[in-house]
């Protein structure tokens, strides 16, 4: 059996801009900021609706504290997610 070159020319024609499109844009791409990990001193997941970044109430937003070097309340961050708006 031979390969016919006008089939694989038919084959080819067949497609007509199917695969034009930019490929470029992949979703579910890895956010590295938004997807840190939590904190000893988080009172929720970074993202959850009624929190927010506030300053580290131990390190004072410095991520450091004297005793232990990095917090280990916010893990360095120096900001903790806590609930606001509410009680
Ligand atoms: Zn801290």
């Amino acid at each position: 059996m031979t390969t016919d070159p006008s089939q694989q020319a038919q084959t080819d024609a067949q497609q007509p801009g199917a695969s034009d499109q930019p490929a470029g844009a992949a979703p579910g791409s890895s956010p590295s900021t938004a997807q840190r990990q939590m904190a000893p001193g988080d009172e929720a997941p970074p993202g959850t609706p009624g929190t927010g970044e506030d300053v580290c109430p131990q390190c004072g937003g410095t991520g450091q504290v004297a005793e232990q070097g990095r917090c280990p309340n916010c893990q360095g961050t120096g900001k903790v997610t806590v609930g606001i708006g509410g009680a």
